[in-house]
């Protein structure tokens, strides 16, 4: 298990090599798109854009990704999925069972070979966790829970757990009751790319997260914790310090996703800011000063 501090150790390299391209995230001036292709060469992870919900890919080699949760409808993710030519899911994370995250689980495994589902250890909604234990059995598929602090690796990809949180010796223990402070939350690696997938963590989990991994490095990538809500901690977001900001969001949705302030605070933090919404399914390749990011629309 990684432990914060070394995490915090960890030689983060900038590439150089450009590949190619599409919007340098640190020259957003102009932003030309010149798009010859979908998904764009060489992308490492992608943010489908399955309107109000979340679910997204880290590429794990030829036809191969670790997808983490299926937005509320099977088509858009099944489309997405496709797109990007992924036809075999070694794990499919499931970071909460609120139907945004879930609902679409039918079409992730549409034609696809899937080796696991991973979830969270809440149960609730129940009847959305039901859902997916029924939709998972009918398809072969085991429903696996995640560790707190698991770290796994699958071709260039490896990941932690960060949370829910292990139990700390002599603290109380910490169990979300609520199914967003329950999202699995993770720490990928895929090359020199970094990410930190938040799901719909509310603060008080952010918070936690914060407190239990202290010296959280700095990220190329966040996905913003629930659709860019206006809640958002402000020290995780300022340990965190992305390149790039993702938000996953439906056009016109009724909460107000993403929120104002949220967008201004991220990009007041130097992160360039893209979302589903406006810029349609999201690919990135490339890490550090090199990191590329095209929208699809
Ligand atoms: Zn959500």
């Amino acid at each position: 298990m990684l432990s914060a501090r070394r995490l915090a150790r960890h030689p983060w390299v900038c590439s150089a090599a450009a590949l190619v391209l599409v919007l340098a995230v640190l020259r957003p001036v102009p932003l030309t798109r010149i798009m010859t292709g979908w998904p764009p060469p060489g992308w490492a992870f992608a943010l489908c854009d399955v309107g109000q919900g979340d679910a997204m890919v880290l590429a794990a080699g030829e036809g191969t990704g670790v997808v983490v949760d299926t937005g509320p409808d099977p088509r858009p993710v099944d489309r997405c999925l496709r797109d990007l030519g992924i036809t075999r899911v070694p794990l499919l994370l499931l970071t909460h069972y609120h139907a945004d995250h879930v609902r679409g689980l039918p079409g992730v495994l549409r034609g696809r070979e899937v080796g696991a589902v991973q979830t969270t250890a809440l149960q609730e909604p129940a009847e959305q966790a039901a859902f997916v234990r029924r939709t998972a059995a009918a398809a072969h598929v085991p429903v696996v829970p995640a560790v707190p602090g698991e770290r796994r690796r699958f071709g260039p990809l490896d990941w932690q757990v960060l949370w829910p949180a292990a139990p700390v010796p002599g603290a109380a223990p910490y169990s979300p009751t609520e199914p967003n402070d329950a999202s699995l939350t993770l720490f990928a690696r895929s090359g020199a790319l970094t990410l930190l997938l938040l799901g719909d963590l509310e603060p008080p989990a952010q918070q936690g997260v914060i407190r239990t991994y202290p010296a959280l490095p700095r990220v190329d990538v966040l996905k913003v914790a629930h659709h860019g809500s206006a809640y958002q901690d402000a020290a995780l977001l300022r340990s965190a310090r992305p390149r790039l900001a993702l938000i996953s969001c439906g056009t016109g949705n009724p909460y107000g996703h993403p929120a104002v302030r949220t967008v201004e605070a991220l990009r007041a933090g130097g992160a360039k800011v893209m979302r589903t919404d406006t810029d349609g399914a999201i690919a990135v390749s490339g890490a550090g000063a090199g990191l590329r990011a095209a929208g699809r629309s």
